[in-house]
Protein backbone atom coordinates (compact mmCIF):
# COMPACT_ATOMS: atom_id res chain seq x y z
CA UNK A 1 0.00 0.00 0.00
CA UNK A 2 2.98 2.26 0.45
CA UNK A 3 4.16 1.37 -3.06
CA UNK A 4 1.20 2.54 -4.27
CA UNK A 5 1.26 6.03 -2.39
CA UNK A 6 -0.96 5.43 0.36
CA UNK A 7 0.22 7.69 3.13
CA UNK A 8 -2.77 6.88 5.94
CA UNK A 9 -2.38 4.80 8.83
CA UNK A 10 -1.21 1.40 8.55
CA UNK A 11 -1.03 -1.07 11.83
CA UNK A 12 0.17 -4.57 11.22
CA UNK A 13 -1.39 -6.63 14.41
CA UNK A 14 0.51 -10.28 14.84
CA UNK A 15 0.03 -12.91 17.04
CA UNK A 16 4.06 -13.84 17.09
CA UNK A 17 6.98 -11.85 17.98
CA UNK A 18 8.57 -11.56 15.07
CA UNK A 19 8.08 -9.64 12.34
CA UNK A 20 6.63 -11.08 9.08
CA UNK A 21 8.98 -14.00 8.08
CA UNK A 22 9.04 -17.06 5.20
CA UNK A 23 7.59 -20.27 6.40
CA UNK A 24 9.44 -22.00 3.31
CA UNK A 25 12.76 -22.42 5.12
CA UNK A 26 11.24 -23.56 8.32
CA UNK A 27 10.74 -27.60 6.72
CA UNK A 28 13.81 -26.96 4.55
CA UNK A 29 17.37 -25.15 4.32
CA UNK A 30 16.59 -23.87 8.11
CA UNK A 31 16.00 -26.68 9.32
CA UNK A 32 18.96 -28.23 8.59
CA UNK A 33 21.37 -25.48 8.94
CA UNK A 34 20.53 -23.99 11.83
CA UNK A 35 20.66 -21.04 10.56
CA UNK A 36 20.32 -17.53 12.29
CA UNK A 37 16.06 -17.01 12.37
CA UNK A 38 16.66 -13.20 10.94
CA UNK A 39 17.59 -14.96 7.49
CA UNK A 40 13.81 -15.54 7.23
CA UNK A 41 12.56 -12.12 8.25
CA UNK A 42 10.55 -10.28 5.58
CA UNK A 43 10.98 -6.62 7.12
CA UNK A 44 13.19 -5.73 9.96
CA UNK A 45 11.24 -3.88 12.43
CA UNK A 46 13.39 -1.06 11.68
CA UNK A 47 12.45 -1.10 8.11
CA UNK A 48 8.91 -1.24 8.80
CA UNK A 49 9.05 1.63 10.84
CA UNK A 50 10.76 3.67 8.45
CA UNK A 51 7.35 2.74 6.13
CA UNK A 52 5.86 4.32 9.18
CA UNK A 53 4.01 1.13 9.75
CA UNK A 54 2.57 0.51 13.15
CA UNK A 55 3.86 -2.97 14.27
CA UNK A 56 2.17 -4.92 17.21
CA UNK A 57 3.78 -7.94 17.44
CA UNK A 58 2.93 -10.61 20.27
CA UNK A 59 -0.68 -8.89 20.02
CA UNK A 60 -3.70 -10.77 19.56
CA UNK A 61 -6.62 -9.77 18.05
CA UNK A 62 -9.80 -10.89 19.27
CA UNK A 63 -13.04 -9.26 17.80
CA UNK A 64 -14.31 -6.90 15.45
CA UNK A 65 -16.76 -4.56 16.36
CA UNK A 66 -18.82 -4.04 12.28
CA UNK A 67 -20.76 -1.57 12.97
CA UNK A 68 -18.19 0.64 14.66
CA UNK A 69 -15.29 0.02 12.14
CA UNK A 70 -13.31 -1.34 15.26
CA UNK A 71 -10.70 -3.92 15.55
CA UNK A 72 -10.74 -5.49 19.53
CA UNK A 73 -7.34 -6.70 20.93
CA UNK A 74 -6.96 -9.28 23.82
CA UNK A 75 -5.20 -6.08 26.11
CA UNK A 76 -8.58 -4.10 25.99
CA UNK A 77 -7.15 -1.95 22.94
CA UNK A 78 -9.37 -1.13 20.55
CA UNK A 79 -8.20 0.33 16.58
CA UNK A 80 -10.50 1.73 14.24
CA UNK A 81 -10.52 1.21 10.94
CA UNK A 82 -11.53 2.62 7.36
CA UNK A 83 -10.52 -1.28 5.65
CA UNK A 84 -9.78 -4.18 7.41
CA UNK A 85 -7.63 -6.89 6.06
CA UNK A 86 -7.85 -10.43 7.77
CA UNK A 87 -4.84 -12.62 7.06
CA UNK A 88 -5.09 -14.43 9.71
CA UNK A 89 -3.44 -18.20 7.92
CA UNK A 90 -4.06 -21.36 9.35
CA UNK A 91 -2.77 -23.32 12.26
CA UNK A 92 -1.64 -27.10 11.81
CA UNK A 93 -4.55 -29.96 12.82
CA UNK A 94 -3.59 -31.49 15.86
CA UNK A 95 -4.08 -35.71 16.35
CA UNK A 96 -6.18 -36.50 18.61
CA UNK A 97 -5.30 -40.31 19.16
CA UNK A 98 -4.56 -41.20 23.13
CA UNK A 99 -0.74 -39.94 23.90
CA UNK A 100 -1.09 -37.00 21.61
CA UNK A 101 0.33 -34.92 24.21
CA UNK A 102 3.22 -36.59 25.23
CA UNK A 103 6.50 -35.02 24.98
CA UNK A 104 8.63 -35.40 21.67
CA UNK A 105 5.50 -35.13 19.67
CA UNK A 106 6.00 -31.69 17.37
CA UNK A 107 3.57 -29.59 14.53
CA UNK A 108 5.59 -27.36 12.37
CA UNK A 109 4.36 -23.98 11.80
CA UNK A 110 6.36 -21.25 13.07
CA UNK A 111 10.23 -20.59 13.75
CA UNK A 112 9.96 -21.67 17.21
CA UNK A 113 8.45 -25.22 16.08
CA UNK A 114 11.21 -25.31 13.66
CA UNK A 115 14.37 -25.00 16.03
CA UNK A 116 12.35 -27.18 18.45
CA UNK A 117 12.37 -29.94 16.06
CA UNK A 118 16.27 -29.47 14.97
CA UNK A 119 17.09 -29.07 18.16
CA UNK A 120 15.49 -32.85 19.14
CA UNK A 121 17.39 -34.07 15.71
CA UNK A 122 20.62 -33.34 17.02
CA UNK A 123 20.24 -35.89 19.36
CA UNK A 124 18.36 -38.28 17.74
CA UNK A 125 18.68 -41.57 15.67
CA UNK A 126 15.30 -42.16 13.90
CA UNK A 127 11.54 -39.73 13.60
CA UNK A 128 8.86 -40.82 13.22
CA UNK A 129 6.58 -38.74 10.35
CA UNK A 130 2.70 -39.13 11.09
CA UNK A 131 1.54 -37.25 7.32
CA UNK A 132 2.60 -37.84 4.02
CA UNK A 133 1.84 -34.49 3.05
CA UNK A 134 4.16 -31.44 2.21
CA UNK A 135 5.83 -30.87 5.65
CA UNK A 136 6.06 -34.62 6.39
CA UNK A 137 8.30 -35.02 2.95
CA UNK A 138 10.36 -31.82 3.66
CA UNK A 139 11.16 -32.70 7.35
CA UNK A 140 11.85 -36.27 6.13
CA UNK A 141 14.34 -35.09 3.63
CA UNK A 142 15.38 -32.73 6.01
CA UNK A 143 16.18 -35.79 8.72
CA UNK A 144 17.69 -38.07 6.48
CA UNK A 145 20.28 -34.71 5.46
CA UNK A 146 20.94 -34.80 8.92
CA UNK A 147 21.62 -38.32 9.03
CA UNK A 148 18.64 -39.40 11.30
CA UNK A 149 16.65 -42.25 10.18
CA UNK A 150 13.24 -41.84 9.22
CA UNK A 151 9.54 -43.82 9.06
CA UNK A 152 6.80 -41.89 7.60
CA UNK A 153 3.42 -43.17 7.71
CA UNK A 154 0.21 -41.74 5.53
CA UNK A 155 -3.10 -42.74 6.45
CA UNK A 156 -4.12 -42.83 2.76
CA UNK A 157 -3.29 -45.15 -0.31
CA UNK A 158 -0.40 -42.14 -1.50
CA UNK A 159 1.40 -39.59 -0.53
CA UNK A 160 0.37 -35.98 -0.92
CA UNK A 161 -3.20 -37.27 -1.49
CA UNK A 162 -4.53 -33.31 -1.56
CA UNK A 163 -2.70 -31.85 -4.19
CA UNK A 164 -1.48 -34.51 -6.01
CA UNK A 165 -2.68 -37.05 -8.69
CA UNK A 166 -1.21 -40.42 -7.88
CA UNK A 167 0.69 -40.82 -11.04
CA UNK A 168 2.81 -37.16 -9.67
CA UNK A 169 2.91 -39.03 -5.74
CA UNK A 170 4.23 -42.01 -6.84
CA UNK A 171 7.73 -40.63 -7.84
CA UNK A 172 8.07 -39.00 -4.45
CA UNK A 173 7.21 -42.64 -2.78
CA UNK A 174 10.45 -43.72 -5.42
CA UNK A 175 12.40 -40.72 -4.05
CA UNK A 176 12.60 -41.12 -0.65
CA UNK A 177 12.44 -45.27 -0.53
CA UNK A 178 15.45 -44.63 -2.65
CA UNK A 179 17.09 -42.18 0.13
CA UNK A 180 16.27 -44.53 2.68
CA UNK A 181 13.06 -43.11 3.96
CA UNK A 182 10.58 -46.35 5.31
CA UNK A 183 7.40 -45.15 3.28
CA UNK A 184 4.27 -46.88 4.75
CA UNK A 185 1.22 -46.19 3.38
CA UNK A 186 -2.59 -46.94 4.77
CA UNK A 187 -0.90 -46.59 7.97
CA UNK A 188 -3.73 -45.76 10.17
CA UNK A 189 -2.34 -44.45 13.69
CA UNK A 190 -4.36 -45.40 16.91
CA UNK A 191 -2.11 -44.93 19.31
CA UNK A 192 1.25 -42.80 20.49
CA UNK A 193 2.40 -44.85 23.65
CA UNK A 194 5.75 -43.56 26.32
CA UNK A 195 6.32 -42.51 29.95
CA UNK A 196 5.71 -38.73 29.51
CA UNK A 197 7.65 -39.02 26.36
CA UNK A 198 6.47 -40.65 23.58
CA UNK A 199 8.05 -44.18 22.75
CA UNK A 200 6.12 -45.79 20.59
CA UNK A 201 3.21 -45.29 17.90
CA UNK A 202 0.57 -48.56 17.55
CA UNK A 203 -1.37 -48.81 14.66
CA UNK A 204 -4.91 -49.93 12.97
CA UNK A 205 -3.26 -53.34 11.92
CA UNK A 206 -1.49 -54.00 14.96
CA UNK A 207 2.00 -53.22 14.16
CA UNK A 208 4.56 -50.46 16.26
CA UNK A 209 7.20 -48.03 15.31
CA UNK A 210 9.60 -47.10 18.02
CA UNK A 211 10.78 -44.00 18.58
CA UNK A 212 11.56 -40.83 20.47
CA UNK A 213 10.66 -37.57 18.22
CA UNK A 214 7.53 -37.51 15.92
CA UNK A 215 6.68 -35.15 13.71
CA UNK A 216 3.10 -34.76 12.80
CA UNK A 217 1.72 -33.12 9.45
CA UNK A 218 -1.45 -33.74 8.49
CA UNK A 219 -2.56 -30.51 7.23
CA UNK A 220 -3.69 -27.45 8.60
CA UNK A 221 -7.10 -25.58 9.39
CA UNK A 222 -7.84 -22.31 8.18
CA UNK A 223 -7.96 -18.96 11.45
CA UNK A 224 -11.46 -18.32 10.81
CA UNK A 225 -12.36 -17.33 14.25
CA UNK A 226 -12.30 -13.71 13.67
CA UNK A 227 -14.97 -13.30 10.83
CA UNK A 228 -16.68 -15.90 12.18
CA UNK A 229 -17.04 -14.60 15.12
CA UNK A 230 -18.35 -11.00 13.72
CA UNK A 231 -20.92 -12.88 11.25
CA UNK A 232 -18.92 -12.90 7.86
CA UNK A 233 -19.58 -15.40 5.30
CA UNK A 234 -17.20 -18.41 6.54
CA UNK A 235 -17.11 -21.75 4.43
CA UNK A 236 -13.81 -23.75 4.56
CA UNK A 237 -12.07 -20.23 4.29
CA UNK A 238 -13.36 -16.68 4.83
CA UNK A 239 -15.42 -16.49 1.83
CA UNK A 240 -14.30 -13.39 -0.80
CA UNK A 241 -14.92 -12.56 -4.21
CA UNK A 242 -12.11 -11.72 -7.07
CA UNK A 243 -10.97 -9.16 -5.60
CA UNK A 244 -10.52 -10.48 -2.31
CA UNK A 245 -13.57 -8.51 -0.59
CA UNK A 246 -15.44 -10.61 2.52
CA UNK A 247 -19.09 -10.42 2.56
CA UNK A 248 -18.65 -7.02 4.80
CA UNK A 249 -17.33 -4.48 2.03
CA UNK A 250 -14.95 -2.85 4.48
CA UNK A 251 -13.48 -6.25 4.91
CA UNK A 252 -10.88 -7.87 3.23
CA UNK A 253 -9.45 -11.51 3.43
CA UNK A 254 -5.94 -13.19 1.90
CA UNK A 255 -3.71 -16.05 2.03
CA UNK A 256 -4.33 -19.49 3.77
CA UNK A 257 -7.68 -18.09 5.24
CA UNK A 258 -9.19 -16.94 2.04
CA UNK A 259 -11.61 -18.96 0.44
CA UNK A 260 -11.79 -17.70 -3.11
CA UNK A 261 -13.20 -18.18 -6.96
CA UNK A 262 -10.35 -20.11 -9.06
CA UNK A 263 -10.36 -18.59 -12.53
CA UNK A 264 -10.20 -21.02 -15.63
CA UNK A 265 -11.48 -24.10 -13.18
CA UNK A 266 -14.39 -22.87 -11.99
CA UNK A 267 -14.28 -23.89 -8.64
CA UNK A 268 -13.72 -21.73 -4.87
CA UNK A 269 -10.40 -23.07 -3.44
CA UNK A 270 -8.45 -21.76 -0.14
CA UNK A 271 -4.37 -22.09 -1.86
CA UNK A 272 -2.15 -22.55 1.50
CA UNK A 273 0.93 -21.64 -0.72
CA UNK A 274 3.20 -18.85 -0.74
CA UNK A 275 2.73 -18.00 -3.84
CA UNK A 276 -0.85 -17.31 -2.90
CA UNK A 277 0.02 -15.35 0.15
CA UNK A 278 1.95 -12.93 -1.49
CA UNK A 279 0.30 -12.15 -4.49
CA UNK A 280 -3.20 -12.76 -3.02
CA UNK A 281 -1.87 -9.67 -0.41
CA UNK A 282 -0.88 -7.96 -3.37
CA UNK A 283 -4.65 -7.65 -5.28
CA UNK A 284 -5.98 -7.21 -1.38
CA UNK A 285 -3.42 -3.67 -0.89
CA UNK A 286 -4.98 -2.73 -4.77
CA UNK A 287 -8.66 -3.39 -3.29
CA UNK A 288 -8.78 -1.63 0.02
CA UNK A 289 -7.14 1.85 -2.12
CA UNK A 290 -10.35 0.86 -4.54
CA UNK A 291 -7.96 0.02 -7.49
CA UNK A 292 -9.18 -2.69 -9.80
CA UNK A 293 -7.77 -6.00 -8.13
CA UNK A 294 -9.16 -9.40 -9.76
CA UNK A 295 -7.13 -11.67 -8.57
CA UNK A 296 -6.47 -14.41 -11.47
CA UNK A 297 -3.37 -15.99 -10.74
CA UNK A 298 -2.87 -19.76 -11.86
CA UNK A 299 -1.95 -22.04 -8.58
CA UNK A 300 1.49 -22.21 -8.27
CA UNK A 301 4.13 -23.99 -5.61
CA UNK A 302 7.02 -25.64 -4.87
CA UNK A 303 9.08 -28.02 -2.46
CA UNK A 304 12.77 -28.55 -2.61
CA UNK A 305 14.05 -32.30 -1.39
CA UNK A 306 16.85 -33.81 -1.29
CA UNK A 307 18.38 -32.57 -5.12
CA UNK A 308 14.31 -32.17 -6.28
CA UNK A 309 13.14 -28.84 -7.32
CA UNK A 310 9.63 -29.76 -7.86
CA UNK A 311 7.00 -27.36 -8.96
CA UNK A 312 3.85 -27.62 -9.59
CA UNK A 313 1.42 -25.15 -12.33
CA UNK A 314 -2.39 -25.07 -11.88
CA UNK A 315 -4.68 -27.74 -10.89
CA UNK A 316 -4.56 -31.22 -12.00
CA UNK A 317 -7.77 -33.08 -12.53
CA UNK A 318 -9.07 -36.65 -12.65
CA UNK A 319 -9.73 -36.59 -16.06
CA UNK A 320 -6.64 -35.01 -17.44
CA UNK A 321 -4.78 -37.35 -19.36
CA UNK A 322 -1.04 -37.10 -18.35
CA UNK A 323 1.91 -37.15 -20.80
CA UNK A 324 5.29 -36.93 -20.29
CA UNK A 325 8.65 -35.27 -21.28
CA UNK A 326 12.31 -35.95 -20.56
CA UNK A 327 13.72 -38.79 -18.53
CA UNK A 328 12.28 -39.99 -15.19
CA UNK A 329 15.11 -41.96 -14.47
CA UNK A 330 17.55 -39.08 -13.90
CA UNK A 331 15.15 -37.48 -12.15
CA UNK A 332 14.50 -34.60 -15.13
CA UNK A 333 11.37 -34.60 -16.87
CA UNK A 334 7.56 -33.19 -16.68
CA UNK A 335 4.21 -34.33 -16.63
CA UNK A 336 1.66 -32.08 -18.72
CA UNK A 337 -2.05 -32.98 -17.03
CA UNK A 338 -4.13 -32.40 -20.75
CA UNK A 339 -7.91 -31.75 -21.09
CA UNK A 340 -9.12 -31.63 -24.80
CA UNK A 341 -6.77 -29.01 -26.58
CA UNK A 342 -5.70 -27.08 -22.78
CA UNK A 343 -3.22 -27.98 -20.31
CA UNK A 344 -4.65 -27.46 -17.00
CA UNK A 345 -1.51 -28.21 -14.90
CA UNK A 346 1.94 -29.09 -14.79
CA UNK A 347 4.30 -31.23 -12.53
CA UNK A 348 8.01 -30.44 -13.11
CA UNK A 349 10.86 -32.73 -11.69
CA UNK A 350 14.19 -30.51 -12.16
CA UNK A 351 12.87 -28.68 -14.84
CA UNK A 352 12.20 -24.93 -14.33
CA UNK A 353 12.27 -24.01 -17.96
CA UNK A 354 9.89 -26.22 -18.39
CA UNK A 355 7.24 -24.48 -16.16
CA UNK A 356 7.95 -21.03 -17.47
CA UNK A 357 6.72 -21.98 -21.21
CA UNK A 358 3.73 -23.96 -20.44
CA UNK A 359 2.68 -21.04 -18.11
CA UNK A 360 2.95 -19.04 -21.31
CA UNK A 361 0.67 -21.25 -22.78
CA UNK A 362 -1.83 -21.84 -20.03
CA UNK A 363 -1.75 -17.52 -19.85
CA UNK A 364 -2.99 -17.44 -23.48
CA UNK A 365 -5.19 -20.29 -23.16
CA UNK A 366 -3.75 -21.06 -26.33
CA UNK A 367 -4.29 -24.92 -27.36
CA UNK A 368 -1.37 -27.29 -27.12
CA UNK A 369 0.06 -28.74 -30.37
CA UNK A 370 -1.41 -31.76 -29.63
CA UNK A 371 1.07 -33.71 -32.40
CA UNK A 372 3.88 -32.78 -30.40
CA UNK A 373 2.33 -33.45 -27.19
CA UNK A 374 0.12 -36.55 -27.90
CA UNK A 375 3.78 -37.98 -29.29
CA UNK A 376 4.99 -38.16 -25.80
CA UNK A 377 4.34 -41.26 -23.80
CA UNK A 378 1.16 -40.99 -21.99
CA UNK A 379 0.81 -42.17 -18.36
CA UNK A 380 -3.20 -42.87 -17.73
P1 LIG B 1 -0.92 -31.55 3.65
O1 LIG B 1 0.00 -31.24 2.54
O2 LIG B 1 -2.37 -31.27 3.53
O3 LIG B 1 -0.69 -33.09 3.97
C1 LIG B 1 -1.21 -33.76 5.10
C2 LIG B 1 -1.17 -35.26 4.82
O4 LIG B 1 -1.35 -36.00 6.03
C3 LIG B 1 -2.26 -35.72 3.86
O5 LIG B 1 -1.69 -36.59 2.91
C4 LIG B 1 -3.24 -36.43 4.79
O6 LIG B 1 -3.97 -37.42 4.16
C5 LIG B 1 -2.29 -37.05 5.80
N1 LIG B 1 -2.96 -37.41 7.05
C6 LIG B 1 -4.04 -36.81 7.63
N2 LIG B 1 -4.31 -37.40 8.83
C7 LIG B 1 -3.38 -38.39 9.00
C8 LIG B 1 -3.11 -39.33 10.04
N3 LIG B 1 -3.84 -39.36 11.16
N4 LIG B 1 -2.09 -40.20 9.88
C9 LIG B 1 -1.30 -40.16 8.77
N5 LIG B 1 -1.54 -39.29 7.74
C10 LIG B 1 -2.53 -38.39 7.86
O7 LIG B 1 -0.49 -30.76 4.99
P2 LIG B 1 0.93 -30.61 5.73
O8 LIG B 1 1.96 -31.49 5.10
O9 LIG B 1 0.61 -30.77 7.18
O10 LIG B 1 1.35 -29.13 5.45
C11 LIG B 1 0.73 -28.07 6.17
C12 LIG B 1 0.62 -26.84 5.30
O11 LIG B 1 1.89 -26.32 4.96
C13 LIG B 1 -0.10 -27.11 4.01
O12 LIG B 1 -0.87 -25.97 3.77
C14 LIG B 1 1.01 -27.23 3.02
O13 LIG B 1 0.60 -26.90 1.71
C15 LIG B 1 1.99 -26.21 3.56
N6 LIG B 1 3.37 -26.52 3.14
C16 LIG B 1 3.71 -26.25 1.87
C17 LIG B 1 4.98 -26.56 1.44
C18 LIG B 1 5.37 -26.24 0.03
O14 LIG B 1 4.59 -25.57 -0.66
N7 LIG B 1 6.52 -26.69 -0.42
C19 LIG B 1 5.89 -27.15 2.30
C20 LIG B 1 5.50 -27.43 3.59
C21 LIG B 1 4.21 -27.11 4.00
P3 LIG B 1 -5.53 -37.14 3.78
O15 LIG B 1 -5.52 -36.13 2.71
O16 LIG B 1 -6.00 -38.49 3.35
O17 LIG B 1 -6.20 -36.62 5.03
Amino acid sequence: MRERGYAGRIVLVGEEDHPPYERPPLSKDFLVSGKDPAGTYLFTIEKLHRLDIDVRRASTAVGIDRSGHELLLRSGEKIPYDRLLLATGARPRRLSNPGADLKGIHYLRTIEDSVRIRQSLGAAKHLLVVGGGWIGLEVAAAAIALGVGVTLVEAGDQLCGRSLPKATAAYFQELHARRGVDVRLNAKLTALEGNDTVERAIFADGHSVQTAIVVVGVGVEPNVELAAGCGLSVDNGIVVDETTRTSDPYIFAAGDVASHPVDRVGLRHRLETWHNAQNQGIAAAKAMLDEDSRYRELPWFWSDQFDLNFQLLGIPRRADDIYVKGNCDVGRFVQFFVAGERINAVAAFNSPREVREAKRMMLANSPIDKTALTNLPKVQ
